[in-house]
């Protein structure tokens, strides 16, 4: 059986290899390292994959999120809604940019931001929400949008973790999430669903407005050559990476689905397990699976992990430490905070191996390691 890894992009690389290799060697020899044509062609490629009307290439998942806050004009002390149970980049920009982070509730089955606590955060100095599609589905951004409508409030998608997902409202109409809020962020590590070969991120929006300030912002604020109208930061993708993500987006749908069947495996050999909940997925998404979470009932955690990791099986919990938990918030009031379900689920998280190159030997290996130790 070949090792099992949380992710393996390097059998993944081996599969496309000769087009990503021509791909970066294409970069080296036309000399165009910033903003060239390979940061061109994958910036229209992506545009058109998210069906969103314009798409901001940036440095990273934690600057589209920087540079989609500082479009908004936001001033210190306005309060920015965000689930507690999220990657820490999602509420650090708040604070980076001395705008107060206000947490709020997951709903326990999809892990997703919780509207009726959304709701409840609401106070008359709240200007954004940001929204995370945790683990690989959407959050419920028709009533997101709902509320925000109602508040004149601006939704940031954190869709880092869920590029390829889709989202279909109660009428029908089906679209990709990122393209939903007023502004999607989304990330290229090299362990996301559409993963560089170093750190990329792009930024999502169909507003014309808010694309030419993003656009500035993410380029020193520069309007024209040297004239530099807003304060602005230098986040850009960098053309080698466009290069690689360019080849890796055109196997994007399989390499989700290739996720998804990987999970389906999963479901099968826990289903019904009483001291398992495995993933559920609600109605409105589809799911892309950036992990494969599950819900352990009654079962001591540590000791599943030690177990797996002595049969060499990683398993990861994401997030030991919710953020109103986090020292970095301190300042914000912390202990006003009683997050019943994120501190429910922070205990009882654990994210097992998935990738594109799971096979059927490493995942029966897997669960009938984990429902061994469960018996
Ligand atoms: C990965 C991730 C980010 C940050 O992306 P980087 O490219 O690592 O800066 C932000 N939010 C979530 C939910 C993430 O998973």
């Amino acid at each position: 059986m070949k090792p099992i890894q949380m992710v393996d992009t390097k059998t993944q690389y081996l599969k496309i290899k000769g087009a990503v290799d021509s791909a970066i060697q294409e970069v080296f020899e036309s000399a165009a390292y910033i903003n060239g044509k390979a940061v061109q062609d994958f910036t229209h490629a992506l545009n058109n994959y998210v069906g969103s009307k314009h798409t901001i290439p940036c440095a990273n998942g934690t600057d589209a999120l920087q540079i989609a806050m500082m479009a908004l004009g936001l001033q210190p002390g306005d309060e920015v809604i965000t689930p507690s149970f999220t990657y820490i980049a999602t509420t650090e920009v708040v604070a980076l940019l001395r705008l107060k982070p206000v947490f709020v509730e997951v709903d326990a089955k999809t892990f997703c931001i919780d509207p009726q606590s959304l709701r409840q955060a609401i106070t008359p100095k709240t200007k954004a929400i940001v929204p995370v599609h945790l683990y690989g589905q959407a959050a419920p951004m028709e009533e997101i949008m709902q509320i925000a409508a109602e508040h004149n409030l601006y939704v940031i998608e954190d869709n880092a973790q869920a590029i390829g997902c889709d989202y279909t409202f109660s009428n029908g109409t089906k679209k990709k999430t990122g393209s939903i809020g007023h502004i999607g962020c989304t990330s290229f590590y090299p362990s996301k669903n559409l993963g560089a070969f170093g750190d990329g991120g792009a930024i999502f929006t169909n507003d014309d407005v808010l694309a030419e300030k993003m656009k500035m912002i993410a380029n020193h604020g520069q309007s024209k050559r040297y004239y530099h109208d807003v304060v602005g930061c230098n986040s850009r993708l960098d053309a080698i990476q466009a290069a690689v993500l360019n080849e890796k987006l055109k196997h994007l749908d399989a390499y989700n689905d290739a996720r998804r069947n990987a999970a389906a495996f999963y479901n099968k050999a826990f289903a019904n397990h009483p001291k398992i909940t495995t993933p559920f997925v609600a109605s409105y998404s589809t799911h892309v699976y950036h992990q494969y979470t599950i819900l352990l009932n009654g079962v001591d955690r540590d000791a599943l992990v030690n177990y797996l990791a002595e049969q060499k099986i990683p398993s990861m919990i994401y997030y030991p430490v919710p953020g109103h938990k986090q020292k970095m918030f301190e300042a914000f009031g912390l202990d006003q905070y009683h997050l019943e379900t994120t501190d429910w689920l922070t205990e009882r998280v654990i994210s097992l191996p998935i990738h594109t190159e799971l096979d059927e030997e490493q995942l029966t290996h897997i669960s009938s390691t984990i429902l061994n130790f469960l018996k």
